[in-house]
């Protein structure tokens, strides 16, 4: 079933205007056909009752029941330098059921905080497009850019991904938690300094094997690790 995205409503209807719109228009969605509306973060079964030039006005049938996944993923990734890598971490977050991405800045990574927070809004639509494609209502949050340094462990697990000191297995951590953090460094890697701090903190060091990965491969690999074997 199709999902759109509203930014209005008046009673018992949603109203979807311009790229939505387009969408719903491209999708040829017709007079009392159903779909999925998602305003703010309610997924509605609606229908088509009318289409105007500028909007399209969608009667509410009933709400749906929030996706059951209850699994509270949150990754911290250092923005690579090539900002397009991590616009494939939103795509790849939002597929595999990340709940929060946090743009990090480490030594090595991406530094310039002001374009960072330009990028917010192109970062938001390319998440929606995403949830559309991967039949995600559940909502995924794009969080404010943050310094490596200022990073806590606030989460049951957290896992640093350590190319260099990471050991055990993967097998051995606990996927029995409710929530996990995942940091993970840029292109260049963490320096050990950087390393050694976060240890300090709490996050556990973690080695994916059998080879060293691309920062994208293995900030998906874990979060989908985790989001499948801890769901219940
Ligand atoms: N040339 C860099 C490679 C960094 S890879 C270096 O020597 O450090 C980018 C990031 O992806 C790493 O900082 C780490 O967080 C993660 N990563 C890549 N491969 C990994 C692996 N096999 N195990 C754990 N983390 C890995």
């Amino acid at each position: 079933m199709h999902t759109f995205f509203s930014e209005e409503r008046r009673g018992d209807y949603l109203f979807l205007r311009d790229k939505e719109l387009k969408h719903l228009k491209v999708r040829r969605i017709e007079q009392k056909e159903k779909f999925k509306v998602i305003y703010e973060d309610r997924t509605f079964l609606c229908e088509l009752e009318r289409l105007h030039k500028d909007k399209a006005q969608c009667r509410i049938l009933e709400e749906l029941p929030q996706e059951s996944f209850q699994v509270n993923i949150t990754l911290y990734q250092a923005v690579p330098e090539n900002l397009k890598t991590f616009e494939e971490i939103i795509r790849g977050s939002v597929q595999v059921g990340v709940k929060r991405i946090v743009p990090v800045i480490s030594d090595r990574s991406f530094k310039r905080r002001e374009v960072l927070e330009r990028k917010l809004q192109r970062w938001e639509k390319i998440a929606k497009e995403e949830m559309k494609l991967s039949g995600r209502s559940l909502p995924f949050r794009i969080e404010k850019v943050e310094s490596l340094r200022d990073l806590k462990a606030e989460a049951q697990v957290n896992l640093l991904l350590d190319n260099f000191n990471g050991k055990g297995s993967i097998r051995d951590l606990n996927f029995k938690a409710q929530s996990y953090s995942v940091v993970v460094g840029p292109e260049g890697g963490f320096t050990a300094k950087e390393v050694s701090s976060l240890r300090e903190r709490g996050f556990e060091p973690v080695l994916l094997r059998p080879y060293v990965m691309r920062t994208q491969t293995a900030a998906l690999l874990m979060c989908g690790m985790i989001a499948n074997l801890s769901a219940t």
